[in-house]
């Protein structure tokens, strides 16, 4: 919690935080008569096309401005001997802001300038706090980073502080936390998501938005080819990953609150995959490897579920947290008698190492991440067995490669592994191959499926068809907020098991009744769809819950949400109404999500 100095206290403990110092100017006028006339005080006021704020000071006002051109100041490291001293004011570079102020406000315009302030701030690359233990070391706590810091000072201390003595805060904190960035977010990356975070500090900011500025950072060597398709990427922990694939027509991404440009391309691969075969990139999935005899048994007092013990099975599982909530959730594949293949949620991997580093490991057995050594696709919809059979000599069918099991194979010639998981809901195989090898199963995989209509598909895509199968995802359903009854994951923590993290503090909350439960929700919506977020009310205006993810299903025509709400309302048929762009939305709540509720698809 060294302020401007965060990058180099940070550095006594031989940790690089992603921290860059910008100035920042803010003047005082004198007494402004229309002010003084008025006899009470003026609300506080941003502009969001502007970038400017202002409030009363006196009888005048106080001006800050973010400029577009933000200046860095000591951006190699703050000065030892830097006493908070003011830095030279320089006004004209707020000049722009300073005149939409003055064009709103004209008493502005005549008012005498008493002082100008010039400061330095340090900034993360998403302007929000860097905080929580740092994975990598021990009993070290970090709170830099803090724009508004007047506003947080006190919720932060009350966080941290039940961080360092509960184990957890409260509150899924994941959006400050700072394991949100690895070692991926360097410097040229720091400084440009920090000035651009500076420029666009009040800005609108829609769902779903992705920011240009520091891209690419990491990419696999199918980004060009992918590109050359017409993919748009996003960023996820670093890596750039494919939203969508234009379609000609489309071709850039936009963003808004109601449905966007590309809602017709993420319809046709929506539809091609459930008609036919898709293939997403999963490269940015985290991936561990757990060798030696005792690996099985290190993981057991990990993870919530029971690790497979014969060869070749697969196994969904919950990691929980020190609240008995849901920390985090993998797929756990026994590839042979000395290895396990754990896929889990990628912009978790390094929160998760708090979790993986906090049981010991026995001699004999490691834990090592290969997320970036492995690259891989998902191959899923009714035709993808046909496309796979087609470059592998292994028996794919159901009686020989059962929904949730995995193996090792040869695909296309490549060496690789194939777990049958299911993110999309339908028939799929998860193939991950060693990462130089990643074009390769690309252009083998889109040859093979070319007269079987194969099409890349993006993560929007994905977004949409694993809500319609009503699957939740890691850091919008699944957090550390919620209890595993209350997301229907509970029938996944075995607690025959006679240890795992978590097992205590889920004792004590599992016999509670549901304070919320997850449900799916139809929401009458026809052009903007909730994306995460949106209150959840009743007819008479009661607040009764929340959406955590929203899409268009393409597959059934209508507007989906997933979302927790009041643990007595959640029954099918209840009428609730969703808030979107601040109007009521009706919706209702579904017996079961509408796609495949037999799992038929997804053992076919
Ligand atoms: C011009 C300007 C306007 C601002 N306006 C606002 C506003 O309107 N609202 C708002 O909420 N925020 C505003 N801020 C931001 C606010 O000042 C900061 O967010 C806040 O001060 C950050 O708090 P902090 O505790 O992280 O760091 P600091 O307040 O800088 O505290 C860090 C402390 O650590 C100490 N320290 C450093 N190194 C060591 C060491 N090695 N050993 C011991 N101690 C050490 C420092 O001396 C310092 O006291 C503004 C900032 C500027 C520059």
């Amino acid at each position: 919690a060294a302020g401007l100095w965060g990058r180099e206290v940070a550095r006594m403990a031989g940790i690089e935080l992603p921290l860059m110092t910008l100035e920042h100017q803010y003047f005082v006028t004198e007494t402004i008569p229309e002010i003084a006339a008025l006899g009470r005080r003026l609300p506080s006021v941003a502009d969001r096309d502007s970038e400017y704020y202002l409030r009363q000071e006196g009888l005048g006002l106080l001006v800050g401005a973010y400029e577009r051109d933000g200046r860095f100041w000591a951006e190699d490291g703050t000065p030892a001997a830097f006493g908070h001293e003011l830095l030279e004011a320089d006004l004209e570079r707020i000049e722009p802001n300073v005149l939409a102020a003055c064009a709103r406000i004209p008493a502005l315009a005549e008012a005498g300038i008493k002082r100008v302030i010039n400061g330095p701030m340090i900034w993360s690359p998403d302007s929000a706090a860097l905080f929580g233990p740092v994975p990598e070391l021990t009993n070290y706590y970090c709170c830099a980073g803090i724009i508004p810091g007047f506003s947080q000072s006190g919720g932060l201390g009350l966080l941290l502080a039940q961080w360092i003595v509960e184990g957890e805060p409260e509150l899924d904190l994941f959006g400050w936390d700072l394991a949100r960035f690895g070692a991926w977010a360097g410097k040229a990356f720091t400084k440009a998501r920090a000035l651009d975070c500076y420029a666009h500090r009040f800005r609108i900011h829609f769902p779903g938005e992705e920011r240009e500025a520091g891209r690419p950072v990491r990419t696999r060597p199918v980004y060009d080819r992918q590109k050359a398709l017409g993919a748009v990427f996003g960023l996820n922990y670093g890596w750039e990953q494919p939203l969508f694939y234009g379609d000609g027509e489309v071709t850039e991404d936009s963003f808004g609150f109601a449905r966007q440009p590309w809602h017709q391309a993420v319809g046709a691969e929506c539809r091609a995959l459930r008609s036919g075969v898709g293939i997403i990139d999963t490269s940015t999935f985290a991936k561990y490897e757990v060798t030696g005899a005792g690996g099985a048994d290190w993981l057991d007092r990990v993870v919530a579920n029971k690790v497979p013990r014969r060869n070749g099975r697969a196994t969904l599982t919950p990691l929980l947290g020190r609240r008995g909530g849901i920390a985090g959730d993998f797929t756990v594949t026994r590839l042979d008698d000395e290895t396990l293949l754990m896929i889990g949620s990628g912009m978790a991997e390094r929160y998760h190492k708090r979790f993986f580093d906090a049981v010991p490991r026995p001699h004999g057995v490691a834990f090592r991440s290969v997320t970036e050594a492995r690259a891989g696709f998902n191959v899923a919809g009714p035709q993808a067995r046909t496309l796979l059979a087609r470059l592998t000599d292994a028996d794919l069918s159901s009686a020989a490669f059962p929904f949730l099991t995995g193996r090792r194979l040869t695909v296309a010639g490549l060496a690789g592994v194939a777990i049958r998981v299911s993110f999309t809901g339908d028939l799929g195989w998860e193939i991950y191959v060693a990462e130089a090898d990643q074009p390769a199963l690309f252009e083998a995989l889109m040859a093979a499926g070319a007269d079987l209509g194969v099409r890349p598909v993006g993560s929007r895509a994905l977004a949409s068809l694993r809500i319609e199968k009503g699957y939740g995802s890691w850091g919008r359903e699944y957090s550390p907020e919620y209890w595993p009854q209350e997301v229907g994951l509970d029938r996944l923590v075995k607690l025959d098991k006679p240890e795992f993290l978590g097992r205590e503090a889920y004792l004590a909350v599992k016999d509670r009744p549901p304070r919320e439960r997850l449900v799916i929700l139809e929401v009458d919506a026809s052009t903007a769809d909730a994306s995460g977020s949106e209150p959840i009310f009743l007819a008479d205006g009661t607040a009764v819950g929340r959406v955590s993810s929203g899409a268009y299903s393409h597959t059934f025509g209508c507007s989906l949400a997933l979302g927790f709400v009041r643990a007595d309302l959640a029954v099918p048929g209840q009428a609730l109404d969703v808030a979107i762009l601040g109007r009521p939305h009706a919706a209702r709540i579904l017996a079961h999500a509408p796609f495949d509720p037999s799992g038929e698809r997804l053992r076919a």
